[in-house]
């Protein structure tokens, strides 16, 4: 049987009240899970209207509030909710200055990049032939009590660290499974594997060529710890002038990827079939998009 379809609109609906945000605050800040009474909450929240009050809290009730015998806790969704609403998501855009940063440009070889943000992304940008090296989304939480280069190295992380989630078959943003696909031949950039997860449940996609999802690869991450390089945590713009050194070989009848990394001191085999065993996949597929059939 299909699970039942909620309805979104009336989720979102029920939290259109300043005091039924303020009840939620009010339950998040009860941090060690412990529930409120009724009058604890109600002295908690600026109202002086008990039937008001209880209005509303019964229309939180059960979405994002649960009742108890002692009291009111808050629900995993409601803690989400809050959450996100804490972090400026929904009301803050990032306030962040332009900073250049260190780099090597696949292109053209350019070693100073741009980092500056659009409204909606970060883009690292290459200052000779200004093409988009890197794209985050920068969020406000990010910004706040850092510098520019500051958030931007946290942005990176958390994308990152997103993507390797992703790729273990999880969604990072909502725990469904993904659906992964390995891209080759693209007119945008055919010399470029991409890999590709989809969430099957909310739809997120990420994204990003095979050379950054094998940053995490142990291989790759001892070989490269052993010359001071630490691959997990040095930021993606700073990895480039490595990974510029890298080839990748792709053996499409098996499907098989090869990775030969700095003229071949570090050889890669990685089987789609193999990969998708190791993980929560069903199974990666390869996708040329210079075939026609
Ligand atoms: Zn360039
Ligand atoms: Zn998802």
């Amino acid at each position: 049987m299909e699970p039942e379809i909620p309805n979104v609109e009336d989720a979102f609906a029920v939290l259109a009240s300043s005091l039924r945000l303020q009840i939620l605050q009010a339950l998040a800040d009860e941090t060690d899970g412990i529930s409120r009474s009724f009058t604890d909450l109600y002295e908690a929240v600026d109202t002086s209207n008990t039937s008001q009050f209880s209005y509303h809290l019964n229309e939180l009730t059960d979405r994002y509030v649960q009742q108890t015998e002692e009291g009111y806790v808050i629900s995993d969704a409601g803690r989400r909710i809050i959450q996100s609403m804490n972090a400026g998501e929904y009301t803050l855009q990032p306030d962040f200055e332009p900073v250049t940063v260190s780099t090597h440009c696949p292109y053209c070889g350019e070693t100073s990049a741009e980092a500056t943000y659009d409204g909606q992304l970060a883009t690292v940008d290459c200052l000779s032939c200004e093409f988009t090296l890197l794209r985050y989304d920068l969020r406000p939480a990010h910004v706040e009590n850092r510098s520019p280069l500051q958030a931007l190295k946290a942005a990176d992380r958390q994308m990152r660290a997103e993507y390797g989630t992703a790729l273990t078959g999880v969604c990072p943003r909502c725990g469904g499974s993904i659906d992964l696909d390995v891209l080759t031949g693209s007119k945008v950039d055919p010399a470029t594997a991409l890999i590709v997860c989809d969430c099957r449940h909310c739809g997120t996609t990420l994204s990003a060529p095979v050379e950054i999802a094998l940053l995490h690869h142990p291989e790759v991450v001892s070989r490269y710890w052993d010359e001071d390089v630490n691959t997990v945590t040095t930021p993606i713009w700073e990895m480039l002038s490595h990974l510029a050194k890298w080839s990748v070989e792709l053996d499409e009848s098996e499907p098989l990827t090869v990775v030969a990394a700095e003229n071949e001191r570090i050889r890669i085999d990685v089987s789609c079939e193999a990969w998708a065993q190791a993980n929560l996949i069903d199974s990666v597929r390869l996708h040329n998009c210079r075939r026609t059939h």
